[in-house]
């Protein structure tokens, strides 16, 4: 009786209780220590409610968010040669790739996706933190690839959505080799004249900021997110010097020119489809509607000389002509 009430019950007692409470019914922010409950937190969109943190997110929920009403298509990206260094730290490289791969569903650390943002035909490459550090390796190298040439062919704006700690060191030079690959793929729907938007997610480190994602037309990043290329620790020790308070968040980076907007993660698609509408002509019938509704008249009286009313622009110096020019066309875009 006495092994049964003392060792066995407690035992099956201890198997049942795990089982009705999962451990992560309640998660705690990793900046301010607040427990949040589950539910609460994915409603708030991963973002603490009390310090409004933005905790990391998959590449699948991170699409959700970006496109409209969350509806958008993968493509399915071009298979890569596998290990081609053999590579073996601690473990083989290749069952790296398999825990990986069965942990996040995901093939690669990267997933590139086709929609519609705020209207706009938008291809997102996005990085899923969550596979190996989202590293960029071959097959990272081949998404962005694969994501340029279907914003090119589709007549789309490109969004890459990096969120990795760097080049994959598993394949060694070949991943270095992603870096200008990556560049070029992104100067090529530069050419194309289509928008290519960055948004920098935490963490934005290593290579990947050193190639892709420091060549946006416009830099977008998340609140609080770390972006840099050698960590800060790092440098401290190079440098012997103490470095500035938020040194490398998203926020020390826009006040220094690095990146133009701080957005929170909830207002990431009406931004997003904002610029887009502002970068890109929807369609031609409409473009020609918007021309006419301009008052030409207004605009060529403004400019024109002898004009009576002068606005003070005009009538500082003759380079008032140019500025007056240049915004008049944006009176009747906002109106
Ligand atoms: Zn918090």
């Amino acid at each position: 009786m006495n092994w049964i009430s003392d060792y066995v019950r407690p035992r099956i007692r201890s198997l049942i209780a795990k089982q009705d409470v999962p451990e992560n019914l309640w998660e705690k922010c990793p900046s301010c220590g607040q427990m949040i409950f589950h539910r609460e937190l994915e409603a708030n969109l991963r973002v603490c409610t009390a310090c409004g943190h933005h905790m990391r997110i998959s590449a699948q929920r991170r699409l959700e968010l970006l496109f409209d009403e969350g509806e958008f298509q993968t493509i399915e990206l071009p298979e890569t040669p596998v290990d081609p260094l053999r590579f073996r730290d601690r473990e083989r490289y290749t069952d790296r790739l398999k825990k990986a791969r069965s942990k996040t569903g995901k093939q690669d650390a990267i997933v590139v996706a086709h929609g519609t943002i705020g209207g706009s035909k938008a291809v997102v490459a996005c990085f899923d933190f969550a596979f190996m550090g989202g590293s960029m390796g071959i097959a990272v190298g081949e998404g962005l690839v694969a994501a340029a040439r279907l914003a090119v062919l589709q007549e789309a704006a490109l969004i890459a959505v990096p969120a990795s700690g760097g080049a994959r060191m598993q394949e060694g030079i070949l991943s270095l080799m992603q870096m200008p690959r990556s560049t070029i793929a992104v100067e090529q729907v530069k050419e194309a004249g289509l928008p290519y938007i960055v948004l920098l997610t935490d963490p934005t480190t290593g290579g990947v900021s050193a190639s892709f994602a420091m060549l946006g037309d416009i830099h977008i990043s998340e609140p609080g997110a770390v972006i840099g290329f050698a960590g800060q620790r790092v440098i401290e020790e190079t440098i012997r010097e103490q470095l500035p308070e938020g040194f490398q968040r998203a926020e020390y980076l826009r006040d220094h020119g690095m990146v133009d907007l701080v957005v929170p993660r909830g207002e990431l698609n009406a931004t997003l489809g904002r610029l887009l509408s502002l970068l890109t002509v929807p369609s031609l019938p409409r473009a020609a509607e918007i021309i006419p509704l301009a008052p030409p008249e207004a605009a060529a009286d403004g400019t024109g000389p002898g004009e009576p009313v002068a606005t003070e622009a005009e009538s500082v110096t003759s380079g008032g002509e140019l500025e007056s020019a240049e915004r008049e066309p944006q009176e009747p875009r906002g109106g």
